[in-house]
């Protein structure tokens, strides 16, 4: 008997002491894993926090038109208080979350009055959760459309000269004298290749018509892709907007000896309007309409760049607010049939 308690206590001093053996062993793979956990979350917090994931254009022509008047204006009558007309349209997305279905011109303005009257934007917005992502999310859109620049224009003696001007600078990617046809075609759906969805606009015209660039920038994609054919990719200066055109005509795409990490002037030609594209071959026109390919995609940090949380906005608005401020081209090299642009433009970050 007393052997046997004696051999029951040993085999429960074993088994006591195992459990302990696994507790602790768990509670420490318990420890380790919650603690990576946590750490993982907050490596995510952080990247959250970091920089915009997602942008829905939603902003329509009327409202571009009536606040870049509102600033241009308020600039060029050097009125006491002047209008910024992304701070503008990032109040009134407060107002619609986001979507300008419901836009009034009442609420601009009420907006404009409370500014006449005293107010600062930073008071008036201070309450607005969403105003700062809003405000980043269209100065990535629109901070290179207006500013100061110089352009040539021709005096009275039919001298090109530099006329130094606050405005809109940003020109439509079609030259001037040259027509096309557009309609909201963002988001639908394409059947050559994999199933995906339209990321820009398509602007139908005529094969050969002067492409332009419609900022400034730098050239960062240019060539052949199996979708877009020969494409050009101009990044603006800040980098945060990368600029498309895409089934450039056959045989002659581009302008004469644009190449890639070239500098170019919003309302240079850049290239020339055709049907190439869907093909792995070069140089084949396999697009049923000749047209161009716009989009603008943003940039908020370089991981967004080629991957699959690429943000393409609608850009329809975006030609339909452009599409009077057109750069006139003319026949420039009769041997290589290329078009230059007419008139000269000088903005202050190319000036040095
Ligand atoms: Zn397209």
């Amino acid at each position: 008997m007393i052997m046997k308690s004696i051999h029951i206590k040993k085999n429960c001093i074993i088994c006591i002491s195992l459990l302990i053996l696994v507790i602790f062993l768990s509670s420490t793979l318990i420890f380790y894993f919650s603690q990576k956990h946590l750490q993982s979350i907050e490596v995510n917090a952080d990247s959250e926090e970091d920089y915009i994931k997602w942008v829905d254009f939603t902003v329509p022509c009327n409202v571009l038109k009536l606040t870049s008047e509102l600033d241009i204006n308020s600039h060029n009558n050097n009125e006491e208080i002047t209008y910024n007309w992304i701070e503008l349209l990032a109040y009134l997305a407060c107002i619609y979350g986001g979507n300008f279905k419901n836009f009034q011109s009442s609420d601009l303005n009420k907006i404009v009055e409370n500014l006449e009257n005293g107010k600062t934007m930073e008071e008036l917005t201070s309450t607005l959760t969403f105003y700062d992502y809003y405000l980043e999310a269209y100065s990535a859109i629109l901070s290179g459309f207006i500013g100061n620049y110089a352009i040539e224009t021709m005096n009275e003696n039919n001298e090109k000269v530099f006329e130094k001007k606050y405005g809109l600078k940003a020109f439509s990617p079609i030259a001037k004298n040259y027509y096309f046809t557009h309609y909201k075609d963002f988001g639908n759906s394409r059947s050559y290749g994999f199933k995906r969805t339209h990321l820009g606009n398509d602007l139908m015209g005529s094969i050969g018509t002067p492409i332009i660039a419609v900022e400034s920038g730098i050239v960062e994609q240019l060539g052949w892709n199996q979708y877009g054919g020969w494409r050009v990719g101009i990044r603006s200066f800040d980098g945060k907007r990368y600029y498309y055109y895409a089934h450039l005509r056959k045989d002659h795409p581009y302008v004469e000896g644009l190449e890639k990490g070239d500098t170019v002037k919003a309302g240079d030609v850049i290239g020339y309007l055709g049907m190439t594209g869907y093909s792995i071959k070069e140089n084949v026109n396999n697009i049923n309409v000749a047209h161009l390919h716009f989009g603008i995609q943003l940039i908020f940090d370089e991981s967004q760049v080629d991957s699959p949380n690429e943000i393409w906005i609608d850009v329809y608005e975006i030609i339909e607010f452009l599409k009077t401020n057109t750069s006139e081209v003319y026949l420039s090299n009769e041997e290589t049939k290329d078009y230059s642009r007419k008139y000269d433009l000088m903005e202050e970050f190319l000036t040095e």
